[in-house]
């Protein structure tokens, strides 16, 4: 399906708006809500329903799955307190907005989604937007050992437990943030790894995501 990647003076005043709601809601960090300031998220939604792309609500992006809330993502990207040139994991690339975003803010991302049309959408449309994402169709429960340690890890499905591998792939001084919870709730959760290899976990409300999927194929 081609993309249409044209920003319109509307768009970025909705988009400014958008900001301003998720700012009321708490998000302080200025480069996380600078980059949600930058990214056109109307281009990860196809053209027929550009006008929910700035409401603060997720949205169906096919295959079941969903593009999280803004305000999801803005909560999720200033609990991993990116610093520029950070490597950083994401579990669950769906649309490839949340990576983006990440991309944005100086990131170096590596992405996995279990969805082999969602990947490839994904894997389309961030090069096109200037960001060199690298996605990858797999199981994000095994994370990705070729390429860590990672300095952070962001997962953005529901999932059961923390995967031990992304435990192991999170640099000392590294932070993992994860929706954990079996069933349509989850708590946000921060691991943070010390430079001893300590780990400290820390609870930050309740959310609803799409479940984690382990690969039984
Ligand atoms: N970060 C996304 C939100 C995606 S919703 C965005 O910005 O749009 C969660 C995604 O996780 C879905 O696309 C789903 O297919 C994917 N997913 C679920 N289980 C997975 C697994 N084990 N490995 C990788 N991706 C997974």
């Amino acid at each position: 399906m081609p993309v249409n990647l044209e920003d319109s003076f509307r768009h970025k005043g909705l988009r400014k708006q958008l900001v301003e709601t998720i700012r009321r809601k708490g998000i302080s960090d200025p480069e996380v809500l600078r980059a949600m300031e930058t990214i056109p998220r109307h281009f990860f939604f196809d053209s027929s329903f550009i006008s929910f792309a700035y409401e603060d609500q997720p949205f169906p992006i096919g295959e079941g799955q969903t593009i999280s809330q803004p305000y999801t993502v803005a909560f999720q990207s200033e609990l991993l307190r990116i610093k520029k040139g950070d490597k950083v994991l994401e579990v669950g690339t769906g649309s490839g907005y949340q990576a983006s975003i990440l991309a944005e803010m100086g990131a170096k991302v590596f992405s996995i989604e279990r969805i082999k049309p969602l990947y490839l959408k994904a894997k389309e449309i961030l090069p096109k937007m200037g960001y060199p994402v690298k996605v990858f169709y797999g199981d994000g429960y095994k994370g990705l050992p070729g390429f860590a340690p990672f300095h952070r890890i962001i997962v953005t499905a529901g999932a059961p437990d923390i995967p031990e591998p992304l435990i192991e792939q999170l640099k000392p001084g590294g932070i993992l943030v994860i929706p954990v919870g079996k069933g349509d709730i989850q708590i946000m959760k921060t691991l943070e790894k010390d430079d001893n290899g300590q780990v400290r976990i820390t609870d930050h409300g309740t959310f609803r995501f799409v479940p984690l999927l382990e690969n039984r194929s």
